[in-house]
């Protein structure tokens, strides 16, 4: 949209543009709504309050074929589908968003009914909208689901046969790859009634309530069957019973007891099947995962590239695509991302196209998007001091130089010092050849001394260090911790595991084991062994390097980017130093 000010203008002459075909574009505020006329109207902006219910508005604009996008009310820089945009698919995603949030209107038939009643929101069929064709990428787990719904649809058939069904079927999985997702799409292929709960919605504050709401749910569902019942974030009720540190039987633990009486008290014949999901495996009470309980887990996994590539397909199939844009190359550089990610990618191009004014989205749109959801929303406006904005440049300029000589797989694909959200001040981005599994000895090492490169410039230059390399440093700690205390990398301590992953799919956090004091000192000097070698290679490499780390960061300095051919010649020039290869096999 232009950026001159927007006029005032009453909802019903709004509500009649839009019927005459006026609109252009909509933006729906929490506050107000602003919209845009077309070209041939005059492309005026005006502004004016919201009435009724979004879920009326949206409805309307969606007759009325008007794009539309929603500004919720805190952007966060990376937000998941902060923002959706477009004509097709899209604002149908939306319209469903709105009808699941309990203030979208829409569908909830069971209201809340006194404290103890469950909350829990009933959809028949089709009425989420949802089917398995809007989740891509997670094949394995979209398989093994089409059996549940067949169970429920075709019941008879596995009941002669005798076969038996598993009762509670467990979701789990990275946050953001679609499980809440998966669930909606089989109450919408199942054609029974769905029961959803988060967890998070049994927990209240008064001691009992939260076990009642579970007895509820349950009575109701039998009341239904067949009938699934689905409780998304499991582990706001699942973790492990007696890990509260005052102890005592609190709320949780009871609600969590009433769980597992309920899924007791039925049998696989009754065509109740609970469905639940969790990002949090590791915490849930092993009680839950008992026969007859959630005895059968679905792992929904990070995508690969093929995985990428559908999901982008599927979010990008209500956005007009200029001829240059190639979602397999889109895929192959967002290794990591999950299914949020890339539907927040999507919009995000979208409204990068939006904002100039074309017609369609350009692969450029989109190449922007990734830095953006990589790493934050660009604030070209932040003011740094000339000396801020040197050291950022040797910073990020000596991760490049060190990064271009460690092994795996890594290209430096763009050095940038224009600033981003969340206090990145500079970035360099390295772009991985392939989703890797597994990380060998040398390539930690390599990453190690990637981390600390930036640091290492800084020190070589500035003859001191800023405090612009504490997240590197933080990062670096952690990987030398895990190589010693959990991949066994560590020659003095041997392949033992002194720690556990603490949260199996979220980053970073390991829970010790304990050790002797002499062990534990053992590895403090390890991992600080580990540290002070990459930190030592870095800065000999730099030294090394002097006059190119001199170079490029002026370059860096006047163009503020450098990337594409301009950057690899200049990574190509980098000499390696004496005892590299030695020190990536050995240590
Ligand atoms: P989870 O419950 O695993 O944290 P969600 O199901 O809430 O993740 O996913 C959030 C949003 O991201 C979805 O509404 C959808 O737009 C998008 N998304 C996630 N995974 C997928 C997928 N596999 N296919 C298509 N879209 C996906
Ligand atoms: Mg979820
Ligand atoms: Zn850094």
């Amino acid at each position: 949209m232009k950026t001159e000010t927007a006029s005032a203008s009453t909802y019903p002459v709004f509500v009649e543009r839009v019927e005459q075909g006026q609109v252009q574009q909509v933006a729906i505020k929490p506050d107000r709504i602003e919209y845009t006329l077309k070209p041939q109207f005059g492309r005026q902006r005006f502004y004016t309050p919201l009435r009724g219910s979004t879920h009326e508005l949206t409805q309307l604009l969606q007759r009325h074929q008007v794009p539309f996008i929603q500004v919720p009310d805190t952007l966060s820089p990376a937000g998941i589908l902060g923002l959706v945009l477009s004509s097709g698919v899209l604002v149908g995603a939306l319209a469903l968003a709105l009808k699941f949030s309990p203030s979208g209107g829409g569908v909830g038939a069971g209201t809340a009914v006194g404290m103890g009643k469950s909350k829990a929101r009933a959809y028949g069929r089709s009425k989420t909208g949802i089917t398995f064709a809007d989740v891509a990428g997670v094949d394995e787990a979209k398989q093994e689901l089409q059996e549940v719904v067949d169970f429920l649809a075709n019941g008879e058939k596995y009941r002669k046969i005798g076969a038996k069904i598993p009762k509670g079927i467990l979701l789990i999985g990275p946050p953001g790859t679609g499980k809440t997702l998966l669930a909606k799409a089989i109450a919408g292929e199942a054609g029974v009634p769905f029961l959803s709960m988060a967890g998070s919605e049994f927990v209240e504050l008064y001691v009992g309530v939260g076990a009642s709401r579970v007895r509820d749910l349950f009575n109701r569902a039998k009341r239904q069957a067949p009938c699934i019942v689905f409780i998304d974030e499991l582990d706001a009720v699942g973790k492990t019973r007696g890990s509260n540190p005052i102890g005592g039987n609190d709320e949780r633990e009871q609600t969590l007891n009433q769980l597992l009486t309920e899924m007791d008290g039925f049998d696989g014949s009754s065509g109740v099947i609970v469905l639940a999901a969790t990002n949090r495996p590791e915490t849930l009470d092993p009680a839950l995962r008992r026969p007859g309980r959630f005895d059968r887990q679905v792992l929904v996994d990070r995508p690969d590239k093929s995985g990428r590539l559908e999901i982008l397909q599927v979010h990008a199939s209500g956005v007009s695509l200029g001829e240059d844009v190639d979602l397999a190359a889109i895929a192959a550089q967002t290794p990591g991302f999950v299914g949020a990610d890339l539907a927040n990618l999507v919009n995000e191009a979208a409204l990068m196209a939006a904002r100039h004014d074309r017609q369609a989205v350009l692969m450029a749109d989109f190449k922007e998007a990734i830095e953006r959801v990589i790493a934050g929303l660009e604030k070209r406006s932040r003011v740094l001091t000339p000396l801020e904005r040197q050291t950022v440049a040797y910073h990020e300029v000596g991760h490049a130089l060190v990064g271009a000589l460690m092994p795996g797989n890594h290209t430096v694909t763009k050095i940038s010092i224009v600033p981003r959200g969340l206090g990145a001040l500079g970035y360099t981005l390295q772009t991985p050849e392939a989703d890797r599994f597994l990380l060998l000895e040398d390539e930690l090492r390599g990453q190690l001394a990637t981390l600390l490169g930036g640091r290492a410039a800084e020190e070589i230059v500035f003859g001191k260090v800023s405090s612009g390399a504490s997240d590197d440093i933080q990062k670096a700690t952690d990987l030398a911790d895990r190589a010693v205390t959990q991949y066994g990398m560590s020659a003095s301590l041997g392949p033992v595991a002194f720690a556990k992953p603490s949260a199996q799919f979220l980053e970073g956090g390991s829970d010790r084991r304990a050790t002797s004091p002499e062990v534990a000192a053992e590895i403090d000097r390890q991992v600080k062994q580990t540290l002070d070698k990459a930190h030592a290679m870095a800065l000999t490499l730099l030294r090394l390097n002097r006059d190119l780390l001199e170079s490029a960061t002026q370059t860096l300095l006047t163009q503020e980017v450098l990337e594409g051919d301009q950057l690899q010649r200049i990574l190509a020039q980098v000499k390696a130093p004496a005892g590299l290869n030695d020190w990536l096999a050995k240590g």
